[in-house]
């Protein structure tokens, strides 16, 4: 029997159970939650572009030529002048072929693995990587074989053992919960001894790492060695879909093969004219990356100054690691009602005993409010009773709760 009461009650049992919380107003640094004013530290509107004026203005105008529903999927009606204008841009910032446009991140992820990870085949996907990648390698026809979270040399050992010419390896570059870049130049260098194709997962890197926001691979000089990369519009770019850059005859085989694109509408054209200006932004103005940074690593120190240091790294996402659910619940709560929102993450999102707060900062975050927030971090864990130990650890929880 279905019984959803019981599920429901041994989810708040466990401090597992999710609720929605409402944003009125636009997306910014600085957010009315529940009706209240508070600092957000928890969205991954990383450059702060979601409400920027030209953004919205492309948005406007789009709805106004272009309506607001592409009203069919892209391979029926559905696909219009700015997507193909949108395509022609990400392919040329990504240096790729070609691309496609997916409804969702998580759809272009599901759409890539089940394409090019057929029967008989391996998908080697990293122990980290985003549920939708998981998702994908669940719904491929290829098996799975999941390696230590950025171990190359379990990678290798998979690889010899089972790996056959054509498999594929996934990877996210930025890994979303932890905020760590996976060791993208050895997959390469495995994936060609192997015969791989790698697919990386852009979606924390576009707009935040590399030459101009130009994302993980190209930081780490590997443009055009990696078969696929996979991005998002919903994250530093603002404003809502997915896309797969890839060469030509990939994006082909996509186009012809994956589900994910091929039953589900077109993107709809004022996400899409949204996305393009935050594009053209990123372009015009290759420094924001950059703040985003250096506003990062002035979090990271605030955050170790204090007392709290956050799990170490070097991107936007600073995971202050407190291990246990309830205590993570606590923590959010009591820095709420300090004016800080810091979403608690939990199992199943990260693994158990490594509930979370994952602080991500935004390139408009000024140093006095995150002076603040530590401040109130520090009172609201003082409050609950969570201490930090002075020395993170890369892969255990760093936090006890009293
Ligand atoms: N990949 C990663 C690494 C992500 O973190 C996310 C979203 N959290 C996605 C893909 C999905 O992207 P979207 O929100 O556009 O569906």
């Amino acid at each position: 029997m279905n019984d959803i009461a019981a599920q429901l009650a041994q989810l708040h049992e466990a401090s597992l159970d999710r609720h929605t919380r409402l944003i009125s107003g636009p997306q910014g640094p600085r957010v009315m939650l529940d009706g209240t004013p508070v600092l957000l530290l928890c969205s991954n509107n990383y450059l702060g572009l979601a409400d920027h004026p030209r953004v919205r203005e492309a948005a406007a105008d789009a709805a106004m030529r272009w309506g607001v529903g592409a009203g069919a999927s892209r391979l029926v009606s559905g696909t219009m002048t700015i997507h193909e204008r949108l395509e022609r841009r990400l392919a040329d910032f990504e240096g790729t072929e070609s691309c496609m446009l997916y409804g969702s991140g998580y759809l272009a992820n599901i759409g890539v693995l089940t394409t090019l990870g057929g029967a008989g085949q391996t998908i080697f996907s990293d122990a980290l990587n985003h549920a939708s990648i998981i998702d994908g390698c669940r719904l491929a026809r290829a098996d799975t074989f999941v390696y230590d979270h950025c171990d190359l040399e379990h990678l290798q050992w998979a690889l010899r053992d089972r790996g056959r010419e054509g498999d594929v390896i996934v990877t996210d570059s930025v890994f979303s919960m932890d905020g760590d870049v996976a060791p993208l130049a050895g997959i390469v260098t495995l994936a060609r001894r192997h015969g791989a194709l790698v697919v990386v997962d852009e979606a924390h890197a576009t707009g935040t790492l590399g030459p101009g926001g130009r994302g993980a691979v190209a930081e780490a000089g590997l443009e055009g060695e990696v078969e696929v990369l996979v991005g998002t519009l919903s994250k530093a770019l603002g404003s809502y879909g997915g896309y797969v850059c890839a060469r030509s005859e990939i994006v082909e085989l996509l186009v012809n093969s994956s589900r994910s694109l091929i039953y589900s509408t077109a993107p709809s054209p004022p996400a899409a004219a949204g996305a393009l200006a935050a594009l053209e932004l990123l372009i015009e103005q290759p420094l924001r990356p950059e703040k985003l940074q250096s506003t990062a690593e002035l979090l990271r120190r605030q955050l170790g100054a204090a007392g709290m240091p956050p799990r170490s790294g070097r991107t936007q996402i600073v995971p202050l690691i407190v291990g246990d659910a309830e205590a993570t619940v606590r923590l959010s709560e009591a820095a709420l009602a300090r004016g800080v929102f810091a979403q608690a993450i939990r199992p199943p999102t990260v693994p158990a005993g490594s509930s979370r707060l994952r602080l991500t900062v935004m390139a408009s975050h000024t140093a006095t409010e995150l002076a603040g927030a530590v401040a109130a971090l520090g009172d609201a864990a003082r409050e609950v009773g969570v201490t930090f130990d002075p020395v993170p650890d890369a892969a255990e929880p760093v936090a006890r709760a009293a």
